[in-house]
């Protein structure tokens, strides 16, 4: 996106909404950069996932939630190490207790720096949302599952493998069938494929399907995607179409020996004509880029 037409990444925390019983969602307005924040109660605690772009963001976010909570106690959790996720944490630090899985503390402390790097050449905007980011290491970090209970109601924690990250995480509140996703799902937008080699390719379009089609099974009532709309569990089969798709049409030309450039060329418009309304068309191409990486020798075909 050009610097004259990138929006300051604000969060609006005056557009929060209630999506079940003292499960709230400050909605990402279709802004680039800015994510969907959640902020789930329970009795006696309070999580708040993830924390917007930078210092500035983050703090409103904080205010927000302990505004919320009325002295309850303050967790923090984000759903991947992306900058519009996580890089805002330090300002939680002292007020939240700061939990996620061990891949995804790895993916802050090893890439962390790099992406900051990144992200700050994007442009003068980004440059001075990040302003005085220093990458906050979490405080609590599990394995493969946390049970966080906030006060009669348990939230799910769990740790999905390597899909759109090496670290993605999910949250699940059981008791009002909500599942927070982060980038695994965007809605109406084509899948972000962070794939940019040889400096980052940890996102796997075929691990990224499978973790689609376990999240799809469980069909939750309201998912809430990292960008886009709140929606229900069409969004998470949308995407676990789309995957499938990606992946059966850049493999079955690269069976057949086509270069990558005509790869690019047909599948994207392909993809385009299936879904014209979706955005992020850039994106297409990285995950063709993925997938045509990630193409098995020959061999029987796969069987799903
Ligand atoms: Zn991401």
């Amino acid at each position: 996106m050009s610097e004259d037409v990138m929006p300051e990444p604000v969060v609006d925390v005056g557009g929060a909404r209630e999506l079940a019983r003292d499960v709230l969602v400050v909605p990402d307005r279709r802004l680039p950069l800015v994510p969907n924040i959640g902020v789930i109660g329970g009795r006696h605690s309070v999580l708040v996932v993830e924390t917007g772009l930078g210092p500035r963001n983050a703090a409103k976010v904080l205010e927000f939630a302990a505004g919320h909570a009325k002295g309850r106690r303050l967790y923090l959790t984000t759903t991947h190490f992306h900058p519009e996720h996580a890089f805002g944490a330090q300002v939680f630090a002292g007020e939240a207790t700061f939990l996620v899985n061990r891949d995804q503390a790895e993916d802050l402390k090893v890439k962390g720096p790099g992406y900051l790097e990144m992200f700050r050449g994007l442009g003068e905007v980004v440059a001075r949302g990040l302003e005085g980011v220093e990458i906050a290491l979490p405080d609590v970090v599990y394995d493969r599952e946390y049970d966080l209970d906030l006060g009669g109601r348990v939230v799910r924690l769990r740790a999905t493998g390597r899909a759109h990250s090496r670290g993605d995480q999910v949250v699940e509140v059981p008791d009002a069938d909500v599942l927070f996703t982060g980038d695994l799902v965007e809605a109406a937008q084509f899948a972000i494929f962070p794939w940019f080699p040889p400096h980052d390719t940890d996102v796997s379009g075929t691990r990224w399907l499978a973790v689609m089609r376990r999240l799809a099974e469980r069909a939750p009532r309201v998912v809430v995607p990292g960008h886009g709309e709140v929606g229900g569990p069409e969004l998470l089969a949308d995407v676990r179409d789309y995957l499938r798709l990606l992946r059966d049409e850049t493999w079955a030309r690269r069976d057949s020996a086509a270069g990558e450039r005509t790869i690019v060329e047909e599948v994207s418009a392909l993809m385009i004509e299936r879904h014209p309304e979706w955005t992020g068309r850039e994106w297409i191409e990285k995950g063709v880029g993925c997938l045509c990486a990630e193409h098995p020798p020959p061999g029987p075909d796969p069987v799903d």
